[in-house]
């Protein structure tokens, strides 16, 4: 049977005893080695689940569980080894003066040995497809790249989830679709847990299941393809569905059959 790796157990969370709810009464859980996209206007609470599943919050109301331990101020230490985060801005994750020297950094941090290291640094650049930039300078790359980057530094201290939090937001359409591309491959590859976090429905095709977000609620929690045929509800709650996806609805409702070869 699959595992829950993380759980949200009626969680309710606000930023201050006087401030609203941003997060209510929120259940859900994510499997082991399972794709999950969170996906909600801006302000519907997405990266506040992000942050509360890396311990950078804690919630006011409910449990969080991960990996059968409750997310606490005391396990939180602990817990964090097997989350890896990659967020919104490249620019803004870069410590090294190398490519290869940021991919180690997250690994000297956990006292993890050179030879490892070495083989690590290798495997992981491989995986993102960035293995002929070891020695550039990360400010060389393109937004893409870094974020392929970042991916790869998480990647090596070999955590069991990996969230990525509008990592595609900054940049343009060909990087959103390397980073895409890097996610599915890596989340095959690696056996991992997966959480992406985007306002851009576009991003959740690939995805096993989807969380739909509004106004701090789970208003929706389904596969991409049961999504995509909530169209005119999706566009109530600010959600604007791919040209694709309804140029495919009505060539079917006009009787011309399409396949997937057809959309190749
Ligand atoms: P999303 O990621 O879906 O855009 P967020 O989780 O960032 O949403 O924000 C949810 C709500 O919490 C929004 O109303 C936002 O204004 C509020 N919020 C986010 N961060 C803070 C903060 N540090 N202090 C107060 N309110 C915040």
């Amino acid at each position: 049977m699959r595992q829950k790796l993380i759980e949200f157990r009626n969680v309710s969370f606000r930023y201050g005893e006087e401030e609203p709810w941003v997060l209510k009464n929120c259940s859900f859980h994510i499997f082991e080695n399972e794709w999950v996209a969170i996906i909600g206007h801006n302000g519907s609470g997405k990266s506040t689940i992000a942050k509360l599943v890396n311990g950078l919050l804690f919630p006011q109301e409910g449990q969080i569980m991960i990996n059968g331990r409750q997310v606490t101020e005391e396990t939180i230490w602990d817990i964090r080894k097997d989350v890896g985060m990659v967020f919104q801005n490249p620019d803004n994750q870069f410590v090294g003066t190398t490519v290869q020297d940021d991919v180690a950094f997250g690994m000297e941090n956990r006292g993890i040995a050179r030879e490892e290291m070495i083989k690590r640094i290798d495997i992981n650049l491989n995986a993102v497809g960035m293995q002929d930039y070891r020695m550039t300078e990360p400010h060389r790359l393109s937004g893409g790249q870094k974020q392929r980057v970042a991916i790869a530094s998480v990647l090596a201290i070999s955590p069991q989830v990996l969230i990525l939090d509008e990592a595609t937001a900054m940049l343009d359409p060909k990087g959103r679709m390397e980073i895409m591309n890097t996610v599915s491959n890596v989340q095959k590859e690696h056996q991992l847990s997966l959480i992406t976090i985007t306002h851009d429905l576009q991003e959740v095709v690939q995805a096993e299941r989807v969380i739909v977000m509004n106004e701090g609620e789970i208003w929706d929690e389904a596969t991409p393809r049961e999504i995509f045929s909530k169209k005119t509800k999706l566009r109530e709650i600010g959600l604007d569905v791919p040209f694709v996806a309804i140029l495919v609805d009505e060539l079917k409702q006009m009787g011309v059959p399409i396949t997937n070869e057809a959309l190749n």
